[in-house]
């Protein structure tokens, strides 16, 4: 064997076995990068912008179907609060993305959540057209005078009831708002417009349209 023809062959089995390497592994996307990607989401506006565009749509269908309310309809506004009306990124970002139960339930306890400004003016797009509201949250009841609390601090406690899930509430929040929905309805609200961040929040029926608001930050089934 030549030293050329050698030398060829040690560059193509070098060649084979970076190949390999490369298609075998199944390296997931570095958790840092995601983590980085959601922060610069947020600190660039675009998280916002977002909200914006659908809050903006939101608004204007509340608005349309109000002004054709048939006589009598109890016309009827579902809002979820985390990540939609309620806005924990100061706590999200301080925990790194990570749910550590105490320290979460630590800052539902504080009642410091600032409202999505474009969120807020769903909520009085539809007081103001004598919508009512409900806030269905996946929050249970043990917190609920302090999300009562943090809903006061942002002006939007009036014309709105409050539904947390029961402390024996069993499984998924999406079943849990489901059957909360159906109520309503059953007690003869139209519920217009359901508004959440989470698909769970909008799953199973029981409301004219529903409008997802961006959350790339955790998942809630
Ligand atoms: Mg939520």
């Amino acid at each position: 064997m030549t030293r050329n023809v050698r030398a060829g062959l040690v560059a193509i089995a070098t060649a084979l076995l970076a190949a390999g390497c490369a298609t075998s592994l199944k390296e997931p996307a570095n958790i840092e990068f995601s983590k980085r990607e959601l922060r610069q989401y947020v600190a660039s506006g675009q998280y916002m912008k977002e909200i914006l565009m659908v809050a903006t749509e939101a608004k204007a269908w509340i608005e349309q179907r109000a002004a054709h309310r048939v006589p009598g309809e109890r016309l009827a506004l579902v809002m979820d609060l985390d990540e939609t009306l309620l806005f924990n990124w100061p706590e999200i970002q301080a925990a790194d993305f990570a749910y550590d139960p105490v320290r979460w339930n630590a800052w539902v306890e504080s009642a410091a959540a600032h409202p999505g400004e474009p969120v807020r003016e769903i909520y009085e797009v539809a007081r103001n057209d004598a919508v009512e509201i409900f806030f269905i949250t996946g929050r249970r009841e043990r917190y609920r005078d302090a999300t009562a609390k943090n809903l006061q601090r942002i002006q939007c406690s009036d014309s709105a009831t409050l539904i947390c899930r029961p402390a024996d509430s069993q499984g998924t929040a999406a079943a849990f708002k489901t059957a909360a929905r159906k109520q309503l309805v059953q007690e003869g609200h139209v519920i217009i417009a359901n508004v959440g961040d989470q698909l769970s929040d909008l799953s199973g029926g029981f409301a004219e349209r529903t409008f997802k608001l961006p959350d790339p930050f955790y998942f809630a089934e």
